[in-house]
């Protein structure tokens, strides 16, 4: 195994850290402290604007070559001669981990280099799986930072852990695609430049279990499209992302809006799956990296008891335990990136699996232990722990639960010893 980067990946993985050290750090901060005024004075309009400052760091990231960097390796032939610096850097998924490390450190740094979910997930399954039409619409501009995008697939009416549950029909009539029924944690809706949706619906029950469902995009204008309301997750309202709970009655939108074809729904999330996966996971490595980072700082700088508290109780064991649990997921992760860049995704499904649990688990314990050793303040929004912590609560459910993913990790080792699927 050889999870050493490339010199291109060693100096842009240097690059992103030295732009979220120098750019956006000085800025998260103040931007923090404004929304959580609004968000104090009840909000309104203002919270799902994206500040004029985010918007001067992505063009500054743009043009130090700091954008699409999630875009896969494979792509970077017609993609780089179509888009030029819009194409990414071609990296490899091991390539690719340290830099989605570093910018797991920043709430903001995702969205100003271009790679933050679900629009770098969106982009992709229109890389592998749109026609020239779907590209030319949706993946343009999205690779290009003008227009947002958001994955439905989750329903408030049914166990949506188990996606052969969904009820939402996406029948097909005539030239036209027809859908009706509800989706929630449809995360990116609330975006003020969200311009599609790509939507999972049932479109043939009577097909095989894994063949009855459609991928669709549904421009967020369509008739029919109605954003009910916003959920919060913990008290957070994620903006201006967010995320929705939205209705669909009679919408019509043309055949030819079905990702490669009715009943691909499967196939197609699977492929979504895979790369997605590790930078979520290394993101919570850099989240994790740094609620340690302020456990540290803090717990030398303060005293009790006449001691640093690092020196009180077992905190020495928990910055021990921390950084051992840190480093070993990194190891986890990039061994699973390695089999996604050696096998591919099929043979690194139990990898994938692995490290969905893992990572946020990991960061979710870092980062109860720094907001511990930080007392009253580590809840207090003067620090980005409380929200640090329920990014990666939300992440073991968002991703699907962790149940599920142990499941089928179970599922394959026990494989290994002749049981049934
Ligand atoms: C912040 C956030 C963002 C999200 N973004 C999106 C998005 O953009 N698009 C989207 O479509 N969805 C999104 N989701 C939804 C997420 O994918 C679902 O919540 C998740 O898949 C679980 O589905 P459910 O909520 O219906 O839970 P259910 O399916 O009702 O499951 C509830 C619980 O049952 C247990 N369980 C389920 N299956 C098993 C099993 N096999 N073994 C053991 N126990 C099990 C688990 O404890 C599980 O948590 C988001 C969720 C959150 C919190």
């Amino acid at each position: 195994m050889d999870f050493s980067p490339s010199q291109r990946a060693a100096e842009l993985t240097e690059a992103v850290w030295t732009f979220i050290r120098d750019e956006i750090e000085p800025v998260e901060s103040e931007l923090h402290r404004r929304s959580t005024e609004a968000r104090r004075a009840g909000g309104g309009e203002d919270l799902w604007q994206v500040p004029d400052e985010v918007r001067e760091l992505q063009r500054k990231a743009r043009d130090q070559g700091l954008w699409n960097l999630f875009l896969p390796a494979g792509h970077e032939g017609p993609y780089a001669e179509r888009y030029g610096t819009r194409g990414g850097a071609g990296l490899t998924n091991v390539d690719y981990a340290p830099v989605a490390e570093e910018t797991g450190w920043s709430f903001l740094a995702p969205y100003v280099f271009n790679c933050n979910a679900p629009d770098s997930g969106n982009a992709e399954v229109l890389l592998r799986y749109g026609s020239q039409q779907q590209k030319d619409r949706w993946l343009d501009p999205l690779l290009d930072g003008r227009i947002r995008s958001a994955f439905a697939m989750t329903e408030p009416g049914v166990a949506s852990s188990d996606a052969t549950n969904m009820q939402l029909t996406a029948v097909v009539e005539g030239d036209e695609v027809v859908l009706n029924g509800r989706k929630w944690w449809t995360t990116g809706v609330g975006h003020p430049e969200c311009e599609v949706l790509i939507v999972m619906g049932l479109s043939d029950p009577d097909a095989h279990r894994y063949a009855q469902h459609s991928m669709v995009l549904v421009p967020r204008d369509t008739a029919g499209v109605k954003v009910e309301r916003m959920l919060d997750t913990m008290g957070f309202l994620d903006e201006p992302f967010g995320h929705g709970e939205v209705s669909f009655t009679d919408v019509r939108v043309p055949l030819e809006n079905v990702i490669a074809g009715p009943g691909r729904a499967f196939e197609i999330a699977q492929g979504r799956l895979g790369p997605g996966r590790v930078h979520h996971a290394m993101r919570m490595i850099g989240l994790a990296e740094r609620a340690l980072h302020l456990a540290c700082e803090r717990g030398l700088s303060r005293t009790a008891f006449g001691k640093p508290l690092v020196n009180l109780g077992g905190n020495r064991e928990r910055i021990a335990e921390a950084r051992i649990a840190i480093d070993s997921t990194r190891l986890l992760i990039l061994h699973a990136a390695w089999k996604l860049d050696t096998v591919g995704p099929t043979e690194a499904i139990s990898e994938v699996s692995q490290i969905k649990v893992a990572a946020p688990n990991v960061a979710q314990q870092v980062i109860d232990f720094a907001i511990q050793i930080h007392g009253g303040a580590g809840l207090s929004s003067d620090f980005p722990l409380s929200g640090a912590w329920t990014v990666a609560r939300a992440v073991r459910l968002a991703d699907g639960p962790d149940e599920v993913h142990k499941g089928l990790v179970a599922r394959i080792e026990l494989g290994k010893h002749g049981a049934a699927r």
